[in-house]
């Protein structure tokens, strides 16, 4: 058997074409343009990066994007006064925070200062309490892209065995959660779990979310599994060049998974296009309308 390939790529411009489509219809009926605020600490080029692309895609969708440039010795103090008045500002609807932030500061409290119904990115104590209860707030955009292309693939999750390798607070707790919440049957695998091939073996769902380069093993896989790789790892290959790789032995899990996100091109870009979605439906909960369908 030779999986499918999972295209986060085509998934992602898919969703973010229908967020477009959404943005119009707001802008039109209600006038309402939702906005996007991210705000950057320091210089490190690789939050650079994201955060170029997450303004140059706001922007695409037909957004407002503000963007906050603060030095990496601003004082936690000084981030928390601008996090406030970004709360109180009502052009803005979703607020996101790059991390990490410089050691001085602290991330959590940081975190809690943003408003829950801002939180486009669902790292509130807030929202990840009505993840694990069951309300609607707002779901980190990682795992929540993950689930959108599990359901697509797989249509119900229902009864289906699944592992999430990994247990941080952005990706692996959140994306148990959201499978539990399928009626997965769950189980968590940690840097302490005593067989992970085991594990792995016996499910039908496999999330990868470690930063562990090719940690999982093609043949741990279970014949016709879905994988979701959500690891990102530069590695050196022989010729001294680097090569992104994720969490999974793409090579040979590819002979045994149904289907498979690749690294790069699988989980990747579907975060920024979740992350638009997710200030879509925080601008509509903030006006009070329903989110166009
Ligand atoms: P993290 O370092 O916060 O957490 C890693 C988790 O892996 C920990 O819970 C740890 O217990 C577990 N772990 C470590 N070694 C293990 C082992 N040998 N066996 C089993 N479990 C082990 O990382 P994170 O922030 O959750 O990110 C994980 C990976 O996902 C990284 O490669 C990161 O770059 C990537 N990531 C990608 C996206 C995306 O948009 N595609 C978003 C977030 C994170």
């Amino acid at each position: 058997m030779t999986a499918s390939i999972i295209d986060g790529k085509a998934f992602a411009a898919n969703l973010k074409e229908e967020i477009a489509r959404k943005v119009r219809i707001l802008k039109e009926l209600h006038g309402l343009i939702p906005g996007l605020a991210v705000v950057l600490v320091g210089e490190d080029p690789a939050s650079q990066v994201y955060v170029r692309n997450k303004n140059k895609s706001t922007i695409a969708a037909g957004m407002n994007s503000f963007e906050y440039l603060m030095k990496d010795d601003v004082s936690e103090a000084d981030l928390i006064t601008k996090v406030k008045e970004l709360n109180d500002d009502p052009a803005v609807h979703g607020i996101l925070v790059q991390l990490p932030l410089p050691k001085h500061i602290n991330e959590a409290a940081v975190i809690e200062t943003i408003a829950p119904e801002k939180d486009v990115d669902g790292f509130h104590v807030i929202n990840s309490g009505l993840l694990a209860t069951g309300g609607d707030g707002m779901v980190p955009c990682t795992p929540l892209g993950c689930i959108m292309m599990l359901k697509d693939q797989l249509g119900s999750l229902s009864g289906l065995d699944a592992v999430v390798v990994g247990r941080s607070n952005i990706v692996g707790k959140p994306m148990a959660q959201l499978l539990l919440n399928e009626s997965c049957t769950v189980t968590i695998a940690h840097s302490r779990t005593r067989n992970l091939a085991e594990v792995v073996g016996r499910s039908d769902i496999v999330v990868a979310a470690v930063g562990v380069p090719e940690l999982v093993k093609g043949d741990w896989i279970k014949e016709g599994a879905t994988v979701i790789d959500v690891g990102i790892n530069r590695i050196e290959k022989d010729d001294g060049k680097t090569k992104l790789v994720g969490d999974v032995e793409f090579d040979s899990a590819v002979l045994r998974a149904g289907a498979i996100t690749p690294v790069p091109g699988g989980v990747g870009p579907m975060t920024i296009a979740v992350l638009l979605k997710n200030t879509v439906t925080a601008a509509c909960r903030q006006a009070g309308i329903d989110e166009p369908t």
